[in-house]
């Protein structure tokens, strides 16, 4: 980093950039296998959120890794820069008042907590997207698995790469055995419950 760069605090603080949103700025962090529902989650929440009146953003993985992180592959160098650029990126968007949705994978613990270190605490929360491995593969809505089977994507999470489940996420959905709808409610429930809508 450079030596010769000073922060600049901006006039309209956060808060107040929060209050004028009526809702708490957060980074909710979906985490899952592939085809476990990240992005149909993410996006029926905020078309949820959209509907209440609320701000919000959806950083979705396949569209960063087009634009912002197109530069990057998948190396265990270049998974880490990806993460921490998404982090950045909601870090901003947080900063400008937003809920802010990212759904990527993450599949390791240490580029989840990468991620949340990047926020205050009570501006992260951690959602797993759980389906089992049978169920993911059994949709497989991109192919993906099928080409991972064949050998065509090494280091395929869930197949050559291993998935490290949250411990502790915030909040478990279960999209194995509930439908989008119901998964979308337990969000919104969440979210209300903790203030932040
Ligand atoms: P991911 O973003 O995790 O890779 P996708 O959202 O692209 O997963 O795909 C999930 C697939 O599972 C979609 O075809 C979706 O319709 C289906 N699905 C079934 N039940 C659910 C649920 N409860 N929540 C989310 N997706 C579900």
């Amino acid at each position: 980093m450079s030596t010769n760069l000073t922060w600049h605090e901006s006039i309209v603080s956060k808060a107040e950039r929060a209050e004028r949103k009526q809702q708490k700025p957060c980074v909710i962090w979906f985490t899952g296998l592939s085809g476990s529902g990240k992005s149909t989650l993410a996006n029926a929440l905020e078309r949820a959120l959209f509907e209440r009146g609320h701000h919000c953003y959806l950083l979705d993985g396949d569209n960063v890794r087009q634009g912002l992180n197109s530069d990057l592959g998948f190396s265990d160098e270049a998974r880490v820069e990806n993460i921490r650029r998404i982090g950045e990126t909601a870090k901003l968007f947080v900063d400008a008042g937003l809920i802010v949705m990212t759904a990527f994978i993450s599949p390791f613990r240490t580029e989840r907590e990468l991620a949340r270190n990047l926020v205050e605490d009570d501006e992260f929360i951690e959602v797993h997207v759980s389906a089992s491995l049978d169920v993911c593969e059994e949709r497989d809505p991109k192919g993906l698995y099928k080409k991972a089977r064949a050998g065509e994507i090494p280091n395929f999470t869930g197949i050559g790469s291993a998935y490290e489940a949250p411990e502790n996420p915030d909040l478990l959905v279960d999209t194995g055995s509930h439908d989008v709808g119901a998964c979308a409610e337990q969000l919104v429930d969440y979210l209300a419950k903790k203030g932040v809508i």
